[in-house]
């Protein structure tokens, strides 16, 4: 069997994929990249099972660059992917993101804002006053305020999957449709991958971005991530009442959040700790019924009417060491490459992470410095927190 040569071969071709397929050509023209993907329908991916929000209210200053990255590539998405006069459409929504707040969050809900400003990050005190008058559905009673931040909003996932891959390919990069069985290595040297096929490729780096898969793929490399795939549940509803106009992605202390979907659909979702590790994407509306409608109606009094219309199950990539972006070469692993563990806020990381995984690969200077975010911390076992100090 002839064994084909590529100088990067990424496993994995969602956004993480994707996104870094097309920075390396961008950075690197004429680079032989190969990007494999088991399901090119996309069907199952995190990217295309996502809310494709997009936020800077983030407590980790880290986090909070990586979007405004994410807002200035986002802002000139279609141009920046247009092919041959075709631009990609990826109605990019900046309709908010409103947290709600109550007196155990204010302390540090007011840090993370004052940080985010001292950053020029657009994000605003809102007293319930405020809350009500704009959004007069809501019933902010209990709640000390929230913070607000007019520039967050939605995209069509999809729409910029589909434009890095586009633009990948029409700058040479390859996409593969296999399945990746093994990572082939000599000593603490990458060789490539294995296909389930059978068929070699060699490579001389390697890049994971298998998302919720990519401990499986690790694994056969002797690497262990603390990464786990954790089923999380989205539900689409039609209320009786609709709202004057879009509600921005409202989330609750508790954890539920929601948002108006193109179309007046109210999108609605909530992690729970009894959600189940696996791959699975089995959907029940029972959850809705019994906990969710209840905490939704409480907050919307006039969303007790509504119609479940569908849902879906996607997975999390959760990183359950501290929930962060596990990004770089993994120290025992030379030209192993990680994108990793992205624990569900990973879409709208991509544009960061794929051009920084791509100026490590080519050894160019970097545009923004995440490695904070190194795997060394993995095999160190010291978690990032809020602060970004060990
Ligand atoms: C319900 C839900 C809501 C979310 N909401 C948001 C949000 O609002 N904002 C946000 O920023 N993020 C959100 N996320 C998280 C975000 O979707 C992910 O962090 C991001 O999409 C991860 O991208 P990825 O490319 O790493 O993974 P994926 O999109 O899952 O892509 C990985 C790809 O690798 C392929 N693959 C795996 N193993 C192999 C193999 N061995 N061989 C070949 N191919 C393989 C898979 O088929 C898959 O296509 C959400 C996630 C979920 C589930």
């Amino acid at each position: 069997m002839n064994c084909k040569t590529y100088d990067v071969v990424i496993i994995g071709g969602g956004i993480m994929g994707s996104a870094t397929a097309y920075y390396l050509m961008r950075t690197a023209p004429g680079l032989r990249a190969a990007v494999i993907e088991m399901d090119p329908s996309y069907s199952r991916s995190s990217t295309t099972l996502s809310m494709a929000n997009a936020r800077i209210q983030f407590s980790f200053r880290s986090n909070v660059q990586i979007s405004q990255y994410a807002f200035e590539v986002l802002e000139n998405f279609e141009q920046e992917m247009e092919i041959d006069g075709n631009r990609p459409s990826i109605a990019y929504r900046r309709e908010g993101n409103l947290f709600m707040v109550n007196e155990d969050g204010r302390m540090s809900s007011e840090n993370s804002m004052k940080m985010q400003q001292d950053m020029g990050c657009d994000v605003e005190w809102w007293t319930p006053e405020r809350i009500r008058e704009r959004f007069p559905l809501y019933n902010p009673e209990g709640y000390v305020g929230a913070t607000f931040g007019p520039k967050d909003g939605h995209f069509d996932a999809y729409g910029v999957l589909m434009g890095y891959r586009a633009k990948a390919i029409s700058m040479g990069a390859e996409f593969v449709h296999a399945e990746v069985s093994e990572i082939t290595k000599t000593g603490k040297r990458i060789t490539g991958v294995r296909l389930k096929t059978g068929e070699s490729i060699s490579a001389g780096s390697v890049v994971n971005c298998a998302g919720a898969w990519c401990s499986g793929i690790a694994r056969t490399a002797g690497v262990n991530l603390p990464v786990q795939p954790v089923k999380r549940q989205i539900f689409a509803l039609d209320t009786k009442v609709k709202p004057d106009g879009p509600l921005p992605l409202t989330y609750l202390p508790s954890g539920l959040y929601f948002r108006t979907e193109t179309g007046g659909l109210i999108l609605l979702g909530k992690s729970l700790p009894e959600d189940p590790v696996g791959i699975s994407f089995s959907w029940e509306d029972k959850r809705f019924y019994e906990l969710l409608w209840p905490e939704l109606a409480e907050f919307v009094p006039e969303f007790e009417s509504l119609k479940l219309v569908r849902g879906w199950a996607g997975l999390y990539a959760m990183n359950t060491l501290d929930e962060n972006a596990i990004l770089g070469e993994w120290p025992e692993l030379e030209g192993l490459f990680l994108a990793n563990g992205f624990s569900g806020h990973g879409l709208q990381q991509a544009p960061a992470v794929g051009r920084y995984i791509a100026e490590l690969i080519t050894k160019q200077a970097h545009a923004m410095d995440l490695s904070i975010f190194g795997p060394e911390r993995i095999l160190e076992n010291r978690p990032l927190n809020e602060n970004g100090i060990y």
